[in-house]
């Protein structure tokens, strides 16, 4: 008996794995007879602007490089508005750009003006970066006195932060600033300076671009001294006296900084380069310009993602990296450049930085808040760097208005929204953390804070925005940061409009969806769903091709398992550049496509050969089994569109044949061949379906039957002047004249979002459902090309009509009613999905 079972347990693996290899043979046959198609793109002049972390893309129409002061006043007279600036490109929030204006791109406008040895100060141009400033310098012996840790940052975008460096006895980079030459919104050239103009000084190093473009900078320099360096260990509850006796006054210092280890904060390594007569033990006077290495990438993938990497770094590589006493040029110590820190890819985590400014007496305030929200949120922290400021003098967005310590933390991310969005929420905590403590927060960085936080934090933004109001009334200067957080003339908060929608949400909006049951789903679903619809597009194919009398066999079985495996490639490779595709997935989509190629493969050997057999006996139009068949093939299509095709009544299918069909009529060889074939596709089917969906019901819970998306401009009697069913519901409003709208999934979706289409100028959609893409699928003949803000994620013919292509497109959210609108309008594409996933 046992061995009976044992035998047949045997014959059965033979017969599933044969399937399976004849499902792989056909696979692949099926994937060399579906090559892919190229598809054009219109030309589309936009231009999408990055910054390092790559998180806040933003698209502009134009970017604009001036070269000299002349080209930046005709830039600025000739745009209406709205213009951003960009320097670097450093900052981490889209503070250089804001959506579908003009950007002016200042890295072209660079050099050294005037250098004054004797007076020890230096003109250069705003978008100079600092190692063209230092190279300048070393040259007669002097060096930056305050700027950044890297030397990559342009001279304009500093100011623009007003950014600090690990110098001691100095602070915010205003500090060091003799006067600057302004191009205000009317093309006007204005020079300011602490007595000259003043309130345009003040507003406008550390201003974000708010004022108007920083042309000039002339800059206090020091002496390129030679500097030795200590280091030691310490708990951080030391730090505060360990600082205050042996660095604040000393005046020999000019480097200082303290790493807080993660992931327990409790010790601090301290590093200070002292001014030194001693002979350099590093003969060369700058860094190469070039740092990008294996080795620092390396440490850095250590630290974040090696299990036990935190302490490696903490108790066996600073150790080996700190060994000894060098003594370097200030210049060499002043000239790291970002490129070390560039990891060999941000597509599925990122590097990012986050900075707070807490006054030097309350670090044991702010410590253990800073400690517990890190903690708690496991933030992946490489190190927390504390720094020094003393006051700054009176720009109004100061975060030294008092003497502080930097706080600056430096952590790896995840990319996908989701994990976006968790990084907004430890960070509204982390600037409540700091505000509760007395301090700020710094603006380079993503911007995420409420606005009750910008105003906690920032309480002479007012001031600021008042001298805006005097020499740039109609906000013709902007940026994300500014998008977010500047009030219009009266005060209020301006509402959104859709031409002008910030590349980032408010945090109010942020965080109402937040509370929003099952409003987040998985973006990369966006472009995995698609594999599996082929498979919908493939019966419907299937149920056309027989309900048009055509004969089973010459359906392009092959072609369409081609389809299948053409779109899972496409849409992998499209995924894994932003999302980890899990092997779940995989899986999953793997037995799908082998399963529907050993049906679709038997099925096409059967209908050329016996199947073709019975063909000639087949009447015009086909026996009613012929039609049985394509109506049981219709009906299994519209199934699958929205459940699983295991819950199709195959075994009621296999009932009506018997029962509904006559058992004679016009082609008696053809029918009965049917009859049996049919007969046993319904019950092998039937067999299957019932075990999966025994499998399935396990594990299976039922999916909202509803979609959520954000929109701006959009009202009830706008939506009411759409014709057609499909409307969207509004469940609430947002801040700013957001709203968040509710429809069907599928066809209502696809339908209303079509619909709303017609209303892309005065409406734009912000995300669906955390969604920031969203993917089309439809056809076009083979000559059609994408429209603007449109790229295609895979493309084929289409098995059944060789003459169309079937692709997938991907679109931003926030452009996709405008595509809608011109996929509508061009009439050649057919949009058959929406993907709603
Ligand atoms: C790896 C790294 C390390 C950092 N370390 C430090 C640090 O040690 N200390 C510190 O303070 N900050 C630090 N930062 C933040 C950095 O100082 C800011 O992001 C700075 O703005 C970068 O300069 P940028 O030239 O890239 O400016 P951008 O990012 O291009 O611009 C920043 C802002 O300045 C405005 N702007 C730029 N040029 C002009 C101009 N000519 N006129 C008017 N507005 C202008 C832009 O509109 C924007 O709002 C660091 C950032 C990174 C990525």
């Amino acid at each position: 008996m046992v061995r009976r079972a044992a035998r047949l347990g045997k014959r059965l693996a033979l017969v599933v794995a044969g399937l399976v290899v004849f499902g792989v043979a056909v696979s692949a046959l099926a994937c060399w007879r579906t090559p892919p198609v190229v598809v054009g793109a219109m030309p589309d002049s936009s231009v999408r602007i990055d910054e390092v972390t790559r998180l806040h893309p933003v698209t502009m129409a134009r970017v604009v490089t001036p070269r000299t002061i002349e080209d930046i006043v005709n830039a600025v007279k000739a745009t209406a508005g709205p213009i951003s600036i960009g320097g670097g490109r450093y900052s981490m929030g889209g503070q250089t750009a804001t959506p579908d204006g003009t950007q002016l791109d200042m890295r072209q406008f660079h050099g050294v003006v005037a250098l004054d040895t004797a007076a020890k100060t230096i003109t250069v141009r705003s978008g100079t970066r600092w190692r063209e400033v230092q190279e300048a310098l070393d040259k007669v012996g002097l060096a930056v006195k305050i700027m950044q840790t890297y030397n990559t940052f342009t001279v304009g975008g500093a100011l623009s932060v007003n950014a600090h460096g690990r110098y001691i006895g100095q602070g915010p980079l205003v500090r060091s600033v003799r006067e600057v030459t302004l191009v205000l919104a009317d093309g006007s050239v204005v020079v300011a300076s602490p007595t000259l103009n003043p309130d345009l000084f003040y507003g406008a190093v550390g201003g974000y671009g708010a004022l108007g473009v920083i042309a000039l900078v002339t800059l206090d320099v020091a002496e390129n001294t030679h500097v030795r360096r200590d280091d030691e260990k310490l708990p951080v509850s030391s730090y505060l006296d360990y600082f205050r006796k042996t660095v604040r006054d000393d005046s020999t210092v000019v480097f200082h900084n303290a790493d807080i280890y993660p992931p327990a904060y409790e010790n601090v390594h301290v590093v200070s380069y002292r001014k030194s007569t001693q002979p350099v033990t590093i003969p060369e006077r700058m860094l190469p310009a070039d740092q990008h290495a294996w080795s620092h990438r390396t440490a850095y993938e250590m630290i974040t993602d090696w299990p036990k990497g935190k302490w490696m770094r903490e108790h066996l590589i600073d150790p080996v990296i700190f060994r000894g006493n060098p003594v370097e040029w200030r210049n060499y110590e002043a000239s790291y450049d970002v490129s070390e820190l560039e990891p060999s890819s941000r597509s599925h985590d990122t590097f990012v930085l986050q900075e707070y400014f807490v006054p030097v007496d309350s670090i044991m305030a702010f410590m253990p808040r800073m400690r517990r929200v890190l903690q708690a949120h496991e933030v992946n922290a490489v190190n927390v760097s504390i720094r020094h400021a003393l006051p700054d003098p009176g720009t109004y967005l100061a975060w030294a208005p008092n003497e502080v310590f930097a706080y600056v933390l430096y952590y790896k991310q995840r990319t996908d929204p989701e994990s976006r969005r968790e990084v907004a929420r430890w960070t509204r905590e982390l600037i409540d953390a700091a505000i509760a403590s007395g301090g700020r927060y710094y603006l380079p960085y993503q911007p995420v804070a409420t606005r009750a936080q910008f105003m906690a934090a920032y309480p002479r933004s007012a001031e600021l925005f008042a001298v805006k109001q005097r020499v740039d009334s109609t906000g013709k200067f902007t940026n994300a940061l500014w998008d977010l957080y500047r009030p219009s003339a009266n005060g209020a908060m301006p509402a959104m409009t859709a031409q002008h929608l910030a590349a980032n949400l408010p945090a109010e909006v942020r965080i109402t969806l937040d509370s929003v049951k099952a409003y987040s789903r998985t973006e990369a679903r966006e472009y995995l769903t698609h594999p599996e619809w082929d498979l919908v597009y493939g019966s419907e194919a299937y149920a056309r091709w027989l309900e048009q009398g055509k004969r089973p066999s010459g359906f392009p079985y092959v072609k369409s398992v081609g389809t299948f495996w053409r779109s899972y490639g496409g849409t992998y490779d499209a995924a894994k550049d932003r999302y980890r595709v899990d092997m779940g997935t995989h899986v999953m989509l793997n037995v799908i496509g082998v399963s529907t190629a050993i049906e679709y493969g038997l099925k096409g050997l059967y209908e050329n050969t016996l199947g073709r057999l019975t063909e000639w006996n087949m009447p015009a139009g086909g026996t009613a089994e012929d039609k049985y068949s394509a109506k049981v093939a219709r009906e299994y299509a519209t199934l699958i569109a929205t459940k699983g095709w295991y819950e199709f009544g195959f075994m009621r299918a296999f009932k009506g044949l018997w029962s509904d069909v006559p058992l004679t009529g016009p082609g008696l060889l053809r029918k009965w061949e049917r009859r049996f074939a049919l007969s046993g596709e319904y019950l092998v089917k039937a067999a299957y379906a019932s075990l999966i969906g025994l499998g399935t019901a396990a594990g299976y819970t039922p999916d909202e039957l509803t979609r959520h998306v954000v929109a701006v401009g959009w009202s009830e009697p706008l939506d009411a002047s759409i014709g057609g069913n499909a409307h969207f519901a509004k469940v609430r409003d947002l801040d700013r004249g957001y709203s968040l709208l509710s429809v069907g999934r599928y066809d209502p979706y696809r339908d209303a979002l079509l619909a709303l289409s017609d209303h892309a100028d005065c409406v734009r959609i912000a995300e669906i459902n955390g969604s920031e893409l969203v993917t089309i699928a439809g056809t076009a003949p083979a000559e059609w090309r994408t429209p603007m803000r449109t790229s295609t994620v895979v493309a084929y013919r289409q098995p059944d009509d060789p003459a169309r292509t079937r692709m997938l497109l991907r679109v931003q959210a926030r452009d996709l009613l405008d595509v809608l609108r011109s996929l509508r309008a061009g009439g050649s594409f057919r949009v058959e999905h929406i993907y709603d996933y």
